[in-house]
């Protein structure tokens, strides 16, 4: 199974700042918040995502636009079942983007 880059080379003893995301231009770290609020590559995905919270829970999104990890704590610290199993369908097919694209 493949992993974030952050949990890859955590434990191959890659320095923090060092754990470049290869799935797209921009970088950064991939850490979690890149992952699910920011990496160009899940664009599509993320939109189905982000129009679902958009519509069940609004305020979570508040702060995009001004302060994009306001939302990952909102969304990652939500009770709502939908908005979680929203989150996993992102995550799932992240993945298979991932596994498309090959990269280690
Ligand atoms: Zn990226």
């Amino acid at each position: 199974m493949n992993l974030m880059k952050l949990e890859q080379d955590g434990s191959r003893g890659v320095a923090y700042e060092e754990r470049i995301c290869k799935y797209c231009n921009l970088n950064v770290v991939e850490d979690e918040l890149h992952f699910l609020m920011e990496c160009p590559k899940y664009a599509e995905s993320r939109s189905k995502f982000i129009d679902f919270v958009n519509h069940k829970e609004p305020s979570l999104l508040w702060g995009l636009g001004r302060d994009i990890r306001i939302c990952f704590r909102a969304i990652m610290a939500s009770h709502c079942k939908e908005i979680i199993r929203v989150v996993a369908d992102f995550i799932w097919d992240a993945f298979a983007v991932r596994e498309a694209v090959g990269v280690i």
